[in-house]
């Protein structure tokens, strides 16, 4: 399977079309090799306008919603990014080719390790991984001046909201379990300002300022 052109079919099929626009947003999806994020046996599903399985019953998204939300943070070279939800990597290396620093944070070991793998593989020197309960934030890193919660919650976790830098933005899927509206958040003279996005769909935030386990 010729994988670049899949890559610039998913660019012009489902990112363009859709109203992406940002060139520096669809250069890193035309370069990141989303199907080496993707477990073997899936691969050919890697540039399909679907979410996949990545293990521990979580997802790699939908290309369009991590192009989306990537667009949305209006991101630039001298930012400070931090990712709750590491899951494959992907979001991580695409943020990574847009940003200074990326801090990403994942509650599975098993992920943690494979993303920091494939990462370590790639190159990237500006993504510092952790295992752990990312509703916590990344204190010893903090702020930031972006923060992008890859996984749905019923609020925005009060350490995030602390550890984003004044006139900062943050987005995240906001609402059930099930359902969620993709939400912008912008700190503005220390208050939140919120914006909705889009309906979407993502697996669960799990943690202390999060959903409890049993969502899991
Ligand atoms: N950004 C990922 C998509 C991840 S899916 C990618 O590009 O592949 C959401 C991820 O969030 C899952 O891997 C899940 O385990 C993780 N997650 C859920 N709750 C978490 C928490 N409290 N802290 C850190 N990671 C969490």
């Amino acid at each position: 399977m010729d994988y670049e052109i899949l890559r610039e079919r998913m660019v012009r099929e489902q990112l363009m079309p859709r109203g992406i626009k940002n060139q520096r947003v669809l250069d890193a999806f035309r370069k990141v090799e989303r199907h080496k994020f993707i477990p073997e046996n899936l691969r050919n599903s890697a540039y399909a306008d679907f979410p996949v399985p990545i293990g521990e019953g979580q997802t790699i998204s939908q290309p369009y919603i991590v192009a989306l939300m990537t667009e949305c943070l209006n991101l630039n070279g001298q930012d400070k990014v931090l990712e709750i939800g590491t899951g494959s990597g992907y979001q991580a290396a695409i943020l990574a080719e847009l940003v200074k620093e990326v801090y990403t944070i994942e509650r599975f070991e098993t992920l943690a390790k494979r993303a920091e793998a494939i990462l370590n593989e790639f190159g990237y020197t500006n993504i510092k991984i952790k295992v752990g309960d990312g509703t916590l934030g990344w204190e010893e890193a903090a702020p930031f001046n972006k923060i992008i919660i890859t996984a749905a919650s019923p609020g925005i976790p009060l350490p995030l909201t602390e550890q984003l830098k004044e006139n900062g933005k943050l987005i995240l899927p906001l609402g059930e379990s099930f359902s969620q509206v993709l939400t912008l958040v912008e700190k503005k003279k220390g208050k939140l300002e919120f914006m909705d996005i889009c309906g979407c769909v993502f697996v669960p935030l799990v943690g202390k300022h999060g959903w409890s386990n049993r969502y899991a």
